[in-house]
């Protein structure tokens, strides 16, 4: 008996030290046009990868539960699951959401994780326009910013949200680098009421209870504050650079929305709900 577990605990040990990269990175294929990537809300720190040297290393706690609850969610409202990416590694030993020299910082193993991480997520994007023509990606994060809102991320920066709806309709340049480049073609509304307008996704958060940015009530974050607009995974993801899947960042504060099981469910049916809407909208599509 003694000498089961002590086998049996030998090789969870041995697990933990050393995980296959399947397990490093989770890569699970869905139906619905949407794609969750979850860089950020891994915990394991296996001895062989090198501990990254610099760049952010703390990770985005609790960001794979609420994810679960998003994808359960999902399923419930519209009969199907979204593919969804989870990165297990803490970040201490990969960044996925960096490109592949700061997210790896040389080390082979973490190398091969970035890549499948992001060959996951090129496949399941791929097989989201081939099945249903469009797709949304939704790179999910958390933040500790001092005004917890949920903060979209479009790659348009905290100066240009300062701009009048006006001048982001007319600024093509700017539309033409933002990660919903494609949506923006595609939906009967403006730029700026896709960013901020009463159906733009903050708006339909905000609807439901979750203070996010920007919406219709905050169209910027303001002076001096803190907004994440958005990283590496829409950047390479989105519809920046062609595709019809589109993407943005969600960065969730931790109070009311990661910080409790029930809060975090409260957030997955907000958002679950939201995207219904947000889907027909702006992409003329049912999700059901
Ligand atoms: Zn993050």
């Amino acid at each position: 008996m003694r000498t089961t577990l002590f086998l049996l605990f030998s090789a969870t040990l041995l697990h933990a030290q050393t995980p296959a990269l399947e397990q490093m990175i989770e890569v699970r294929g869905g139906t619905l046009p949407i794609i969750l990537t979850v860089p950020h809300g891994g915990t394991l720190k296996p001895e062989n990868i090198l501990a990254r040297r610099y760049g952010v290393v703390a990770m985005d706690a609790n960001t794979a539960e609420l994810s679960e609850m998003i994808i359960e969610e999902l399923q419930k409202l519209y009969g199907g699951k979204p593919h969804a990416i989870f990165c297990r590694l803490h970040r201490s030993k990969v960044d996925c959401n960096r490109e592949i020299k700061e997210a790896a910082q040389g080390d082979a193993t973490a190398e091969a994780s970035w890549h499948r991480f992001h060959e996951g997520a090129q496949k399941a994007c791929d097989s989201v326009m081939k099945k249903h023509g469009l797709g949304l990606l939704l790179d999910i994060h958390g933040q500790r910013h001092l005004d917890p809102r949920v903060e979209l991320g479009y790659l348009v920066n905290s100066d240009q949200l300062k701009a009048s709806d006006a001048e982001l309709n007319a600024d093509v340049a700017l539309i033409a680098k933002t990660s919903i480049r494609e949506l923006d073609k595609r939906s009967p509304q403006s730029f700026a009421e896709l960013l901020r307008g009463t159906q733009s996704l903050g708006a339909l958060l905000e609807a439901r209870g979750i203070r996010s940015l920007p919406s219709a009530t905050k169209a910027h974050p303001g002076f001096m504050a803190s907004y994440f607009s958005g990283a590496y995974d829409v950047t390479a993801h989105g519809s920046r650079d062609g595709g019809t899947v589109s993407a943005i960042q969600v960065e969730c504060p931790s109070l009311g929305v990661r910080d409790t099981p029930a809060n975090q469910r409260r957030f997955a049916k907000a958002l679950a709900e939201s995207l219904g809407v947000y889907f027909e909208t702006h992409f003329g599509r049912k999700l059901k």
